[in-house]
């Protein structure tokens, strides 16, 4: 059985919706989804200080927890479930791990056993470059054979690896002029049912 290794930030969670509309609450900022990025510095156009500030305020108020699933999420992965070993890799910290097991139950009945957290903040000293960082080495320790991720840096790592990458979403931030080889793009979890399960 091969294995699909899953992101779960715009992926199977509409992050980029629900990180919008709680910091247009928050911050009175006016951003569309458009704006999001793994960059939030760069996303709210305050300084490394400033986001710090905001991103704790985020935390303390459990942000993640109200995030919606992507549309079709997790009827699509209970149909690949029944072909695929499905692993999930996310770049959020371990200390989210209990919300996140819970928001997956909430939302997904596919029992998801193996979850890795690549906790690329969690070390202070990479708080500013944690967006730099890739899945690249995660996915091969997980045994991944194909990635689903909506993060070109990471399908770009998992394909270097010899990996199969799906880059999910057409989405503003992984936006390019030429796919590299080995990276496929599909717009949305039908298209991966077609695509993966026929
Ligand atoms: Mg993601």
């Amino acid at each position: 059985m091969k294995t699909i290794a899953i992101d779960i930030d715009n992926v199977l969670a509409a992050s980029a919706e629900g990180l919008v509309a709680i910091s247009n609450q928050l911050f009175g900022s006016h951003m569309t989804i458009n704006d999001f990025g793994e960059d939030w510095s760069k996303m709210w156009g305050v300084d490394h200080k400033e986001a710090e500030r905001r991103g704790e305020v985020l935390r303390e108020n459990k942000y993640q927890k109200d995030y919606l699933p992507v549309d079709g999420a997790a009827q699509v992965i209970n149909e690949l479930g029944k072909r695929y070993k499905l692993v999930l890799v996310t770049s959020r910290p371990k200390k989210v791990e209990e919300l996140t097991r819970n928001w997956l139950k909430q939302y997904f009945s596919y029992p998801f056993d193996i979850i890795v957290f690549a906790d690329f903040w969690d070390d202070p000293k990479n708080s500013k470059d944690g967006h730099l960082q890739h899945k690249g080495d995660l996915f091969t320790q997980v045994g991944a054979d194909i990635v689903i991720d909506d993060q070109l840096k990471h399908c770009e790592a998992a394909a270097k690896a010899g990996v199969q990458a799906i880059l999910f979403g057409d989405y503003a931030w992984n936006q390019t002029n030429e796919l590299p080889d080995g990276i496929i793009r599909y717009k949305d979890w039908p298209e991966i049912l077609e695509e993966l399960v026929r």
